[in-house]
C-alpha cells in the first residue's frame, strides 16, 4: 500500500511534469492543493527538493527565485527581467566548455548552468520596441 508520503511525492512530481513553464514552488503548491487540500506548503517544498536531488526533476535558479523543470537533461534557460518568465534556450549544450574547464583546473566537471537574461518578445511588444 502506498504511504501518504509516497502519494504526496507522486502528486508533486505529476504537478511538475504537467507544466512546461518552469513553475515556482508556490505554483506547484497551488496545483497540488487542488488535488490534496490538506497538503502543507512545507511538504510540497520538501518534496520538490527531494525530487530534484534524485534527478527526477531539475532545479533552476534564476534571479530571486527557484524554479522547477520537468526536463532533466542539460540545457540552458532564458530569463525575462521584466516578467520573470523562464523558457528553454533552443541552442545545443556545449560539452566542450565542461571539458575545457576540467582540463584547466583539474576538477571533474559534471555540467555548467547558464541563464541568459534579457527581455522576452511579449514584454518587448508591450514596451513598443
Ligand atoms: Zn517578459
Ligand atoms: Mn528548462
Amino acid at each position: 500500500m502506498q504511504t501518504r508520503n509516497t502519494k504526496q511525492r507522486g502528486l508533486v512530481l505529476d504537478a511538475v511534469r504537467a507544466r512546461c513553464d518552469h513553475p515556482s514552488a508556490d505554483d506547484i503548491y497551488i496545483d497540488v492543493r487542488r488535488l490534496d487540500p490538506k497538503i502543507s506548503r512545507g511538504t510540497v517544498y520538501r518534496n520538490l527538493s527531494v525530487l530534484a536531488d534524485a534527478g527526477e526533476i531539475m532545479h533552476v535558479r534564476v534571479p530571486a527565485a527557484d524554479r522547477y523543470d520537468l526536463r532533466t537533461e542539460k540545457h540552458y534557460h532564458m530569463f525575462c527581467l521584466r516578467c520573470g518568465r523562464v523558457a528553454d534556450a533552443p541552442i545545443p549544450y556545449r560539452d566542450e566548455l565542461d571539458e575545457g574547464a576540467a582540463a584547466a583546473t583539474g576538477f571533474t566537471v559534471g555540467r555548467h548552468r547558464t541563464i541568459f537574461e534579457g527581455v522576452c518578445p511579449e514584454c518587448r511588444e508591450k514596451e513598443g520596441r
